[in-house]
């Protein structure tokens, strides 16, 4: 046998270094190299895209948040017990994602799309990323359908419309919560999905507000997406993003979808935590540099798609909790300048007993009148400048004696009309309802009244029981004609005679 010679050996080492191949496998896997307070670094895995999902060992997910030069840093949804130095991980290749469809109607589920009502699996009509770009401008119309709230101050004043994205911003305990369930219930029959997000609440009131819903037939076109205080951070952070892609999918059908995120300081927070587990620099008030991105690619994706594609929308209530008031600390005004206005609540009228506790000065809707009912349109006329005129008044003539007939005639209108925008929980007033008491109160027909709230009441129970007539045409044209407005102004005046 003849030997190889040294210049063989080399070109066959030669060649096989050519040939050689890199296990691609190799990449598809990694190790953990770090775990702690839900935060992981692995080694090994080089392919890995942003915002991807990997699966460890021991079944619990991840999300890449980060990708360093020689580790990718990721966020746990479950929790790190068990995932240690030396865990393998595996990656999905798929982004981070949640099953959406029908199914999940009536359902309360995690923020991974998970049922945790205790019921039967939902079945699922797809698969949705969590992230997905805005709608274009070209893909989008202008917001022209009211979303009512069923709350006289609010759609009176501050008309929401569907595609819209309209901020409650308040101090803790004023009553933000309350305006976006009732909105939820006030959309029964109106062919909306709603959708309620909770984000680092309590799990005793998001129980509270399925029980609410459920107890007034909401909960039948509604999903509830629900991450509590106790949720590890990274589920806190995935949550509203996870509720809008169901919605997304919802308005890709051409349906209107009404989202409710409570709320996004909680989400701030969440994303403070994990951005600071995963070393990045705080910038002012300690929030990472992007949470402005954050909240704003989030906001996007609400709007009112073109007929092309169908014409459904999404209506976002982001909620915001101020500290004391202060609506410019940092994610106040970030939100603020998100979103197309914002119904702003304000403890001290909540405590003098003004519910909902709506600032009228401070609260405004930016688009919302182009999708006001020409009805509520003409009734609603004036009396924002009433309020805010009578507001100032009460402050002037609080230690004036002798007042001129007129001026104790606008105080009389004023104060007949914060009662009027006094409304309990889970009473919405329909359109038509609405329109009678404003065009009632324009004619003054409240000034005088001793108990004006218990007189509305009455009166409007009288309206949609005995006047059919003008209840049925007011939602018919969607209009107020002159006739229409004398009409109510005759049976109202009829009805104070007859009640007093
Ligand atoms: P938190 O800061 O704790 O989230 P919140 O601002 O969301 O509070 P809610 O939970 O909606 O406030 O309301 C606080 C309390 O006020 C609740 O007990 C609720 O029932 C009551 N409330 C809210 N709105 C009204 C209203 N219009 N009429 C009567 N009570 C109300
Ligand atoms: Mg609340």
């Amino acid at each position: 046998m003849a030997a190889i010679s040294s210049k063989e050996i080399i070109s066959i080492i030669k060649s096989q270094i050519n040939d050689y191949e890199f296990d691609k496998k190799d990449r598809e896997t990694g190790t953990v190299i770090y775990s702690g307070d839900g935060i992981v670094n692995i080694y090994g895995m080089d392919d890995v895209m942003y915002g991807e999902i990997v699966i460890f060992e021991n079944g619990v997910k991840g999300m890449v948040q980060d990708i360093r030069e020689d580790s990718i840093g990721c966020v746990l949804f479950g929790s790190d017990e068990g995932i240690r130095e030396g865990t393998h991980a595996r990656r999905t290749k798929k982004r981070a994602g949640v099953p959406v469809g029908e199914g999940f109607l009536g359902r309360i589920v995690n923020a991974l799309g998970e049922p945790i009502d205790g019921r039967e699996a939902v079945k699922e009509d797809g698969y949705r990323p969590i992230e997905e770009p805005a709608p274009g401008i070209i893909d989008r119309q202008p917001v022209a359908a009211p979303m009512e709230t069923g709350i006289l101050s609010i759609d009176s004043m501050f008309p929401i419309g569907r595609g819209q994205r309209e901020l409650i911003i308040g101090d803790r305990q004023t009553g933000k919560t309350s305006i976006a369930t009732d909105t939820i219930i006030n959309q029964k029959g109106k062919d909306v999905i709603c959708i309620y997000v909770a984000i680092g609440q309590k799990a005793s009131s998001v129980a509270r507000i399925v029980a609410d819903l459920k107890k007034n037939g909401a909960m039948d076109y509604t999903i509830v997406v629900s991450s509590t205080a106790s949720d590890p951070a990274p589920l806190q952070y995935v949550a509203p993003y996870s509720g809008t892609a169901m919605a997304e999918y919802f308005m890709h059908k051409g349906k209107d979808v009404l989202i409710v995120y409570d709320d996004l300081s909680k989400h701030a927070v969440s994303y403070r935590a994990i951005s600071l587990l995963l070393e990045r620099s705080p910038g002012r008030e300690a929030y990472p540099g992007d949470v402005f991105y954050l909240h704003s690619r989030l906001l996007e994706r609400s709007s009112r798609l073109s007929e092309e594609l169908g014409g459904g929308s999404i209506t976002a209530l982001p909620i915001i909790e101020t500290q004391d008031g202060d609506v410019s600390a940092y994610i106040p005004t970030n939100v603020i300048s998100i979103t197309d206005g914002q119904i702003f609540l304000e403890s001290d009228l909540f405590f003098s007993g003004q519910r909902p506790a709506v600032n009228v000065g401070l609260s405004v809707s930016r688009v919302g009148g182009a999708a006001q009912t020409k009805a509520m349109k003409k009734a609603s006329g004036s009396i924002r400048i009433d309020l805010a005129q009578y507001r100032e008044m009460e402050i002037f003539t609080q230690f004036a004696s002798d007042l001129d007939d007129n001026t104790k005639a606008q105080l009389a209108n004023g104060k007949a009309l914060m009662e009027l925008l006094k409304q309990p929980l889970s009473q919405p007033l329909s359109m038509a309802d609405q329109v009678v008491i404003l065009v009632l109160a324009t004619h003054r027909l409240f000034s005088d009244v001793e108990d004006v709230n218990g007189f509305r009441w009455r009166l409007i129970d009288h309206f949609r029981k005995n006047e059919t007539a003008i209840m049925n045409e007011l939602n018919d044209t969607k209009d107020l004609s002159d006739e229409l407005r004398k009409k109510i102004e005759e049976a109202g005046d009829k009805f104070k005679e007859t009640d007093m």
